[in-house]
């Protein structure tokens, strides 16, 4: 087994993706690259995984830990500990890359039942070691670190069957640790969908996307992941928790919404009871369109989001620089399509590309369709067919790939999303756009990907040449500096990645004294202790 700091950074399959010719182009445009820089391997974490801490947890306490999980089922060998010490934020993989792990945990437990999680709760609270639920580690706010060690508490090895498919209520009940293709193909088997399709769906869980309030790429049909919740069961340090799967109650406040979100700071979720819905995707309806600007396109969006006829499923939209980009890797430029679309006044630098899809009864999908057709043609949209769609749909995970290939050649790379109403939407964009290109040699996409009545989701690409020897503060600095823009311009901390430790410092200007009160109460009263991922995670004690 290859046991490299590389193997651990590095994302999904662990492939080693080459770059498309259409990206070299785009870096050696925008940065001045030649054909030596891409022979470059800038921190490549090669090196064979060493820690310099010893597990801190004595002797005679790891074997109360393997009394309860087995001894195949607590590990503490450095590959373990170095592999739980992460996610998938940048400044991770720039620490991974140098080989500085300064606080992985201390044991990685993988329970086996509910029972055996009950009892290692119980154990650190009696030692008062922290514990950290984990998922696919693919969380890109700092939500799984461990800066006070303890346990990383594994969810996926054992914990991940589906336990009931109920089609008469049309429900799907399951185990945390499930990973998205796993359940999503047990439905698709059984006719239905769960309709949840994050972008690291290959290699993020059910406990993941509740615990850390996700949203799929679908999400515009069929709801970001609280939506979709209708029970869980959560093992806090106080107790057990278990919601009923009413399809609404009013009994009181909604349980459910204190965990969804709560980022393994309460609990460990240990079932989740998810709405699911028919799969039929023969019925699926697709359109893609081009729009002279950005702004008629926002301006197309709120109005199909707001007529009254349904939704979108996949609903997105790229701003003029995104689809620029696009076109140009896809060799796209210059083409008759281009050259045709130029003529009709679509031109580069300003046009933008928005793709649909519709799911569900076949003449809904069709009607549906037929209306975004009828108010993006009055938009001025260009109606460019389905197979865009269908293209891009074939590769809707493919993106995550290019980070590590990409810092391989010295560029720093990241993504940074938020949410907004309409009617400060374009401020927004145009703000937190020239935040970002302030930066000498910085190539800023963005897209529109979750729509809403009342607003939308932007979520900004952004690439730059790393300030190599000094990658981590500088990273930080302009990092901090962007979410400032966000924040001081009226976009929420997140839309879908969650809070984590890396926005934690912004929770208390956001939600306010009072409310960062309320959270703390009832993190202290379920997790008297403060074991539950302890660290600023959320901006809690
Ligand atoms: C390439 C890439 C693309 C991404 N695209 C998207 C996207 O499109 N949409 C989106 O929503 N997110 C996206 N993310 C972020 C991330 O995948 C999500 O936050 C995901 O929901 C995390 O799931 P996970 O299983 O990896 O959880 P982890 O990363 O392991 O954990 C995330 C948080 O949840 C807590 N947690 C995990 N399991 C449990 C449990 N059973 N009980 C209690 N707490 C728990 C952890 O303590 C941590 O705080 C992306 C990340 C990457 C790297």
């Amino acid at each position: 087994m290859e046991t490299t700091y590389r193997s651990i950074f590095k994302w999904g399959d662990k492939r080693e993706e080459k770059l498309e010719k259409g990206i070299i182009e785009l870096v050696k445009e925008q940065f001045n690259y030649t054909d030596e820089d891409f022979k470059k391997k800038v921190l490549y974490g090669n090196q064979q995984v060493k820690l310099d801490k010893m597990t801190s947890i004595p002797e005679s306490t790891r074997r109360k830990f393997i009394e309860i999980a087995g001894s195949e089922n607590v590990r503490w060998d450095d590959y373990s500990r170095a592999s739980h010490a992460f996610g998938k934020f940048y400044g991770d993989l720039l620490y991974l890359r140098k080989g500085e792990i300064a606080t992985p945990p201390d044991l990685v437990i993988s329970p086996r039942t509910e029972k055996e999680i009950e009892q290692i709760l119980l154990l650190c609270q009696q030692e008062n070691i922290a514990i950290t639920p984990v998922g696919g580690l693919s969380s890109v706010t700092r939500g799984v670190e461990t800066p006070r060690g303890g346990i990383s508490l594994d969810l996926t090895k054992h914990l991940n069957k589906i336990l009931k498919v109920n089609t008469v209520n049309s429900t799907v009940r399951v185990e945390p640790g499930a990973y998205g293709p796993a359940l999503e193909k047990h439905l698709n088997d059984c006719g239905y969908t769960c309709g949840h399709f994050p972008q690291s769906f290959e290699y993020s869980t059910v406990g993941g996307w509740v615990a850390a309030r996700g949203a799929g790429q679908a999400s515009t049909g069929y709801g970001k992941i609280e939506e979709m919740v209708l029970a869980l069961r959560v093992i806090t340090p106080a107790g057990i928790i278990e919601t009923k799967d009413f399809p609404a109650t009013a009994e009181a406040w909604d349980l459910n919404k204190i965990f969804i979100g709560s980022e393994g700071t309460l609990g460990v979720i240990t079932s989740v009871t998810l709405k699911i819905r028919k799969y039929r995707p023969e019925n699926d309806a697709f359109a893609s369109f081009v729009f002279k600007d950005f702004k008629s396109a926002t301006q197309c969006m709120r109005e199909i989001m707001q007529a009254g006829f349904g939704f979108p499923h996949l609903f997105r939209l790229s701003d003029s620089v995104e689809t620029a980009t696009a076109f140009k890797i896809k060799g796209f430029d210059n083409s008759f399509s281009d050259r045709f679309l130029k003529m009709k006044g679509y031109r580069p630098g300003e046009r933008c590309l928005m793709f649909v899809s519709i799911e569900g009864d076949k003449e809904y999908t069709h009607l549906v369709k037929k209306k975004i057709k009828k108010i993006a043609r009055k938009s001025g949209g260009f109606y460019s067919g389905e197979k865009p769609v269908k293209e891009w749909l074939k590769q809707r995970y493919e993106s995550a790939y290019l980070r590590d290939p990409l810092m391989d050649v010295g560029v720093m790379t990241d993504t940074v999303e938020t949410s907004v109403n309409w009617d400060n939407l374009l401020n927004l964009w145009t703000q937190v756009r020239n935040y970002l290109e302030s930066r000498e040699k910085t190539h800023v996409m963005a897209h529109i990907s979750h729509v809403y009545e009342n607003g939308a989701n932007l979520y900004f690409t952004f690439l730059s040449p790393m300030k190599q020897g000094d990658e981590m503060e500088d990273y930080l600095n302009y990092h901090s500096g962007l979410i400032d823009a966000i924040h001081n311009n009226g976009g929420s901390l997140s839309h879908h990645h969650g809070i984590g430790r890396a926005l934690a410092p912004w929770m208390e200007k956001e939600m306010g004294k009072t409310a960062m009160g309320l959270l703390q109460a009832i993190k202290d009263n379920l997790d008297p202790k403060g074991i539950m991922n302890p660290g600023n995670t959320l901006g809690l004690k």
